[in-house]
């Protein structure tokens, strides 16, 4: 596990945006791995300028997100489905056919678990997967548990998760309790992992990164088994 440690929340955006032109610079038809939450907006955001540049496209380019709130409609300006237009899909060329995320409107949570899985196994394989971290160490919606899920299912959402995600909301007991997440296998078998954590809030997390032990109740620890992990943060987030 590779450390990056940056000044500020702007230049770990600019670090993790260019693994990832670099790796579409290298292979236009890449399969990326996205995360929502705050954390990668501003890579994001350096993505859409080197599309706007001229630097990358994302014609063939296809996608899997980590995650979903369950249940949720795709229109609702709280969903995944709406942050990844918003913050990147409608800035872009890519072809929405192309992109894919757990469907928070399916009637059987777990068939959709079964048959995302099936999607991301059907593919050639994610080649970079982005991630964030929680505050609790989550990985996708991968909570601390005495047991940890290998491949994408159905989670009830922790306290601590529900309260972080609330800022998003009008009030808590509108954040949804529930998500449709890849599982800790389904996000190791990605060829290449970026973890982006920025502020204090997060320096719990990183630390349980940088000590030697693996745990379920940081399932981002389990993330040390895999052989090409990068973990992007600011200085505020890594501590002294
Ligand atoms: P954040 O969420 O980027 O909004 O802090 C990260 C996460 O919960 O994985």
């Amino acid at each position: 596990m590779k450390f990056i440690v940056c000044n500020n929340y702007e230049e770990m955006s600019k670090v993790g945006a260019e693994i990832i032109i670099s790796q579409l610079k290298d292979k236009s038809d890449s399969i990326l791995g996205l995360a929502t939450g705050s954390t990668p907006v501003g890579l994001y955001k350096e993505l859409i300028k080197a599309y706007e540049n001229g630097e990358i496209s994302f014609k063939d380019v296809k996608t899997f997100n980590l995650d979903e709130y369950y249940p949720i409609s795709k229109t609702s300006d709280q969903s995944y489905d709406y942050f990844m237009n918003d913050n990147l899909f409608r800035h872009v060329d890519i072809d929405k056919a192309n992109t894919d995320i757990p469907n928070g409107e399916a009637t059987d949570a777990d068939k959709e678990c079964a048959d995302y899985e099936k999607r991301i196994e059907a593919s050639a394989g994610v080649d970079v997967q982005i991630l964030g971290i929680g505050q609790n160490g989550h990985i996708g919606f991968n909570e601390p548990d005495e047991a940890l899920d290998f491949v994408t299912h159905k989670t009830a959402l922790t306290q601590n998760t529900i309260e972080a995600n609330s800022r998003f909301f009008e009030s808590i007991d509108e954040v949804p309790t529930a998500a449709l997440t890849m599982g800790i296998g389904t996000i190791m078998k990605a060829k290449k992992i970026i973890l982006l954590a920025s502020g204090a809030n997060k320096r719990d997390a990183v630390a349980a990164l940088r000590d030697t032990s693996l745990t379920t109740q940081c399932p981002a620890t389990m993330l040390k088994l895999h052989n090409d992990v990068t973990i992007i943060c600011d200085s505020e987030a890594y501590g002294n």
